[in-house]
C-alpha cells in the first residue's frame, strides 16, 4: 500500500500495531498454557495469534491513513469543488429553508 510521504514520517500507529499484537500474544501465551504445558504448541499458538492480528491491524491502519490522508494534490482539489461557490445554498445558511417556507405558504 502506498501512503504520501507526509503519512509515512510518524511510527507511532506501527509501534501501536506491534504493541496490541504482542500483548495479544502473550495473552494467547497464558491462556493456552491453562491447558497445554509444552513448549511448542504455545509458541506457535502465540506466534499465529501475533501475526493474525498484527496483520489485520496492519492493513486497518494502512487504510485508516490513506482515507484520512489530506496531504495530495486530489483530496485537495476534490475539496475545493465540494467548497465552490455557487451551488444552491452556499450563499446564506438559511436559503434553502427559505424557498421551503415560500412554497408551503402557497
Ligand atoms: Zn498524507
Amino acid at each position: 500500500m502506498k501512503l504520501c510521504p507526509k503519512c509515512n514520517h510518524s511510527p507511532l500507529p506501527f509501534l501501536m500495531v506491534f504493541v496490541v499484537a504482542s500483548v495479544s500474544a502473550f495473552v494467547t501465551w497464558l491462556t493456552v498454557g491453562l491447558s497445554i504445558t509444552q513448549t511448542t504448541p504455545r509458541a506457535a499458538a502465540s506466534a499465529l495469534a501475533f501475526v493474525v492480528v498484527g496483520w489485520a491491524l496492519l492493513h486497518y491502519v494502512l487504510s485508516c491513513l490513506r482515507r484520512h490522508c489530506r496531504h495530495d494534490e486530489r483530496s485537495a482539489a476534490r475539496r475545493a469543488v465540494l467548497d465552490s461557490p455557487g451551488q444552491p445554498g452556499n450563499d446564506r445558511p438559511g436559503s434553502r429553508l427559505g424557498a421551503v417556507g415560500a412554497a408551503a405558504e402557497i
